[in-house]
């Protein structure tokens, strides 16, 4: 006997017509499920329903993308006032939450902060107007996973959203790499090319950290948040990701003619190829 849970949004269906189909986790694969929902063969979309907040005051961006994501498969619920989307991350649990900066009320980033302070597991994608590191740094650094700049292609974003969803916020996997670095996260072993970087734990966790975050801008404040556990930024700690940073760029670099641990002055580290 099934249990079925009733799913709300709406399922594209290859032929074109849109469904609000009862539903259940392992019941698509049932053969028997497949008779009572014959649509189920033909190239339904499958994917787990994840819940979607909107905030956004920009009525048309916020009306087009709701419908985007329900065509997706999304359950999509938004909020076109910082204080209705506050409201409502304060009374709903979101996989994902889809963030303009600007609104009327309370702005995104006190929201996110607000979320932030009893939620590490919801995924936060801002959407932003302000085109500067700065700005992009400081949503990072208060928690946001993901940053895009309006205006956006829609199929850029659903793309973000799919790796955000699949991947996560604590994410499980073993294996990190990034050029020829190789991290081992259960051996905690690091190769660069091959040789083993003789790395203290700490040098570890940041150097994963940024191959996690690889071509991304990572400020002291984020490493001190996730790595040190300090919410509150002090200035002898930055001195102390320094050291740390450092050190690790002597192991991870000095070696090897390409170098891939940068500091950008004023706003953080970031590991990429260096430009051909
Ligand atoms: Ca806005």
């Amino acid at each position: 006997m099934f249990i079925y849970q009733i799913l709300s949004a709406q399922y594209s269906i290859s032929h074109g017509i849109k469904a609000t189909p009862l539903i259940f986790d392992n019941m698509k694969k049932s053969s028997g499920i497949r008779q009572l929902f014959p649509f189920l063969r033909h190239g339904i979309k499958t994917s787990v329903m994840h819940k979607i907040l909107i905030i956004e005051d920009e009525i048309k961006i916020a009306h087009s993308l709701c419908q985007v994501l329900e065509g997706e498969g999304y359950a999509v619920s938004s909020a076109v006032t910082g204080e209705e989307g506050f409201f409502l991350i304060n009374t709903d649990i979101f996989d994902l939450v889809i963030l303009d900066l600007m609104l009327p009320g309370r702005s995104g980033l006190e929201i996110l902060e607000a979320l932030r302070r009893r939620d590490t597991q919801t995924l936060v994608l801002i959407l932003t107007a302000r085109d500067t590191v700065e700005d992009r740094v400081i949503g990072l650094d208060c928690g946001a996973d993901d940053y895009m700049i309006k205006p956006f292609a829609v199929s850029e974003l659903l793309a973000r959203l799919r790796v955000l969803l699949r991947r996560g916020r604590s994410e499980q996997i073993f294996r990190l790499q990034f050029a020829d670095l190789d991290l081992d996260l259960v051996a905690r072993e690091a190769r660069r090319n091959g040789h083993v970087l003789e790395l203290t734990a700490k040098e570890f966790d940041i150097l994963a950290y940024l191959v996690r975050h690889q071509g991304r801008f990572i400020s002291r404040g984020m490493i001190a948040r996730d790595l040190w556990q300090e919410t509150t930024r002090a200035t002898p700690l930055d001195n102390v990701i320094d050291v740390h940073m450092a050190r690790l760029r002597r192991k991870v670099d000095k070696d090897f003619p390409e170098k891939l641990l940068h500091t950008i002055r004023g706003v953080g580290f970031i590991i990429k190829k260096e430009e051909p």
